[in-house]
């Protein structure tokens, strides 16, 4: 009986007893029948990958101590172990067979097929074995992995957890900033993740959420404030229509604060509709929103000077007002220690 085999008998085994059998099952036929391996790594749920000592040492300097100094285990031969006098067990008891095999996946070279991730939850336990194997080049693609943009827009909380779970800094600010997708974090779903992070971890994402809310709409709401909007050809200053949807020129508005002259009404109210929606959510798609753009736009297209070019210049300057709020929120993100 080979080694799968006998996880499997194991694992039914458990079944009879009550246990909810494993529904995974190996999926590299390298790791169960590599016939130049020199080491056995046994996952908690007792499946057997069959690897090579040599890449192990290679990429983990904790394996490559373990060996060098005789390893945690020596397995007494049995019956499958014969045929390969020299084959070692490492039992790895904190790790699931799944995880166990990904972790490898990511640290063999050649033909393997990288893992594949159903959703942050996955890659978060193979992390956290890299992690702890001191495996470096793998816990840099699976850092990666956890803030995916996929993971980043349908789970951040999930993402900010785990990252804070694992006090990775870097990742734990940048899922705090994606957590700005919610509106309010006390209406949402609870997730398991909670558990792992402290009551000052979650206090100091509530603290940022508020921060980011006041400091958000300041971006265009405060004139002196818009120095990253350099451009002077924008068609709202350099509309001089003195009639029509244009004549109303805002010369004590905060925009004219920055431009120092009058601005067409229509860009004013854009700027107006930013606010409030950087108030209510303090993102920069918030401000690129079509509802955000088109009131604004039915306006301008009824100036003759103003609407031949109207659609595209708004389109640039929300476009460089959302990466301005972004970097705003970022720069606020940097300045939390989520991790404490
Ligand atoms: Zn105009």
């Amino acid at each position: 009986m080979d080694a799968s085999s006998r996880s499997r008998a194991d694992t039914s085994k458990q079944s009879d007893q009550g246990a909810p059998p494993s529904p995974w099952k190996p999926t590299q036929p390298l790791f169960q029948g590599d016939p130049n391996a020199d080491v056995i790594l046994q996952s908690m749920d007792e499946f057997e990958f069959r690897v090579q000592k040599n890449i192990l040492v290679i990429v983990s300097p904790l394996f490559r101590d373990m060996f060098s100094v005789g390893g945690p285990s020596e397995r007494v031969p049995t019956e499958e172990t014969t045929q390969i006098p020299e084959l070692r067990a490492v039992p790895m008891l904190e790790e699931t067979g799944d995880v166990v095999e990904k972790l490898l996946q990511l640290c063999y070279p050649g033909p393997l097929e990288p893992p594949t991730w159903s959703g942050a939850t996955d890659v978060y336990p193979v992390l956290a074995a890299a992690i702890k194997y001191q495996v470096e080049g793998v816990v840099g693609v699976l850092r990666k992995a956890l803030v995916s943009r996929k993971f980043l827009e349908e789970e951040p909380l999930r993402v900010f957890a785990m990252a804070c779970r694992a006090r990775l800094q870097e990742e734990a600010r940048t899922a705090a900033q994606q957590t700005l997708r919610i509106s309010d974090i006390g209406m949402s779903q609870e997730i398991d993740e909670f558990q792992f992070i402290s009551g000052r971890t979650f206090y100091r994402l509530l603290k940022y959420r508020s921060e980011c809310r006041t400091a958000a709409p300041t971006v265009v709401a405060n004139g002196e404030s818009m120095a990253w909007d350099t451009r002077r050809d924008w068609v709202w200053i350099a509309c001089k229509a003195s009639n029509g949807a244009c004549a109303a020129k805002h010369r004590t508005s905060i925009e004219s604060i920055h431009y120092h002259c009058g601005v067409s009404g229509w860009w004013n109210n854009y700027c107006s509709q930013a606010v409030s929606a950087l108030d209510a959510s303090p993102r920069g798609e918030s401000v690129t929103a079509a509802a955000i753009l088109t009131p604004a736009l039915s306006e301008a297209l009824k100036c003759t000077y103003c609407s031949s070019k109207a659609l595209q210049h708004l389109q640039e300057f929300s476009g460089l007002l959302a990466q301005e709020v972004d970097k705003k929120t970022r720069e606020i993100a940097d300045t939390y220690d989520f991790c404490a």
